[in-house]
């Protein structure tokens, strides 16, 4: 889950973090008010989950609180990255000398956290690494001890020459794996963390993505969210308990289990067909979410087929039955579909498609033939 960057600001503040100042606004006025507050300048920024904000025209500078109030109407309502602006952040405009790169993630292959940090700054990190991927240092952490100080000096000289800086950007860069691990994050990151003409290092921007998977653990977190950052689709599935990923195919998939989700996926590639989604209704599935499922792959125009893979283990597949029976009745379904069902229960279940006039087949390679045939 990604959080704006006053929220992620925020979790910096609580350990201590040297960040600038700033307030939320969501209409005009309030800009205008804020940049008085500040002196009569300020920078407005997006409040979106995006990056590139700044290319955008998300992020301005204003000299005036008429032209803050200017850029807030500019901003309010634009749209970046697919998603529209409905806050923005107002800040005093800071004195730049220097823009740096401070980043933490999990990664997946070393299943350790690792540290990218950069003195090439504000920029995408991403086209710094295609450019000039020297210019990046990286730095391993091993969990069971943490960051230790001689590990964040180090990392902070790759950014400063001067000792003073290095000392705060090494206190910075604790500070940010503190929070990182007190959030359950799996990404962290300050793009640019800035040193100003006046010496000071601190963060003008930050982006923090918490794991999904430590969210139920931490409902402070959790109350967080943005429902408008969601798709409709993800904040269905999300609801109903769903592991759902949109795709760009037109083979919609209702499968049951992330790993044959994925060999499902495999399969219809196999035969040429592109999967239109991830869609796992889970273990113990009850006919709701079927019905769900159904709702969020028939809402997707680019669907041309519905293919169901079920193996029941757990899950029995008369109830996967009842749930497409009864989302077929509910919600007008326009497109094919097909359906494999084998395992516990597969007999009644079959009973229950015939009597609905619905067919069910038992190998997987046939029912995926057949849907990318079907999709065209
Ligand atoms: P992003 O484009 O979404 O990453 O947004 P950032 O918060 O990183 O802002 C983009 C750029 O705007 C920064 O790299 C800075 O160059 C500039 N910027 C942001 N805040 C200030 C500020 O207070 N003063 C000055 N001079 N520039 C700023
Ligand atoms: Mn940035």
């Amino acid at each position: 889950m990604n959080l704006h960057e006053y929220q992620a600001k925020e979790l910096f503040r609580a350990v201590g973090m040297a960040v600038n100042p700033g307030e939320v606004a969501r209409d005009p006025a309030a800009v205008q008010a804020l940049t008085e507050q500040y002196g009569g300048s300020a920078v407005v920024k997006a409040q979106v989950h995006s990056g590139g904000r700044g290319k955008a025209g998300g992020v301005r500078l204003a000299r005036s609180p008429e032209e803050a109030g200017g850029h807030a109407r500019a901003i309010l309502g634009m749209t970046i990255g697919g998603l529209t602006v409905r806050e923005v952040l107002v800040s005093p405009i800071e004195d730049i000398a220097t823009e740096a790169y401070v980043g933490v993630l999990v990664d997946r292959e070393s299943q350790c956290p690792v540290f990218m940090v950069s003195a090439e700054g504000g920029v995408d990190i991403e086209d710094v690494a295609a450019a000039n991927p020297e210019a990046i240092h990286r730095l391993r952490i091993d969990p069971r001890y943490g960051l230790l100080p001689h590990q964040a000096y180090r990392l902070a000289t790759r950014l400063y020459d001067d000792p003073d800086l290095a000392r705060q950007g090494a206190r910075v860069i604790s500070q940010l794996y503190a929070a990182f691990v007190d959030n359950g994050a799996s990404m962290a990151e300050i793009n640019p963390l800035i040193s100003t003409t006046g010496g000071r290092v601190k963060a003008i921007d930050a982006k923090v993505s918490i794991d999904d998977n430590e969210l139920f653990r931490r409902p402070a977190a959790a109350a967080l969210r943005d429902p408008f950052s969601e798709s409709p689709a993800d904040r269905q599935a999300r609801e109903a308990g769903l592991s759902f990923v949109k795709l760009d195919g037109n083979v919609g998939c209702c499968v049951n289990g992330a790993g044959l989700a994925m060999a499902t996926m495999d399969l219809v590639k196999y035969y040429g067909g592109e999967p239109a989604n991830f869609l796992d209704i889970g273990g113990s599935s009850n006919p709701d979410k079927v019905v769900a499922a159904l709702d969020i792959i028939t809402a997707d125009p680019g669907v041309k087929v519905i293919l169901f893979n079920i193996f029941g283990g757990i899950t029995r597949c008369d109830d996967v039955a009842n749930g497409i029976v009864e989302a077929v009745g509910r919600i007008s379904i326009e497109v094919p579909l097909v359906i494999r069902l084998t395992g516990t229960n597969e007999a009644p279940a079959r009973e229950i498609l015939d009597g609905a006039g619905l067919a069910a087949v038992t190998s997987m390679d046939e029912v995926v033939e057949r849907a990318v045939r079907l999709a065209g």
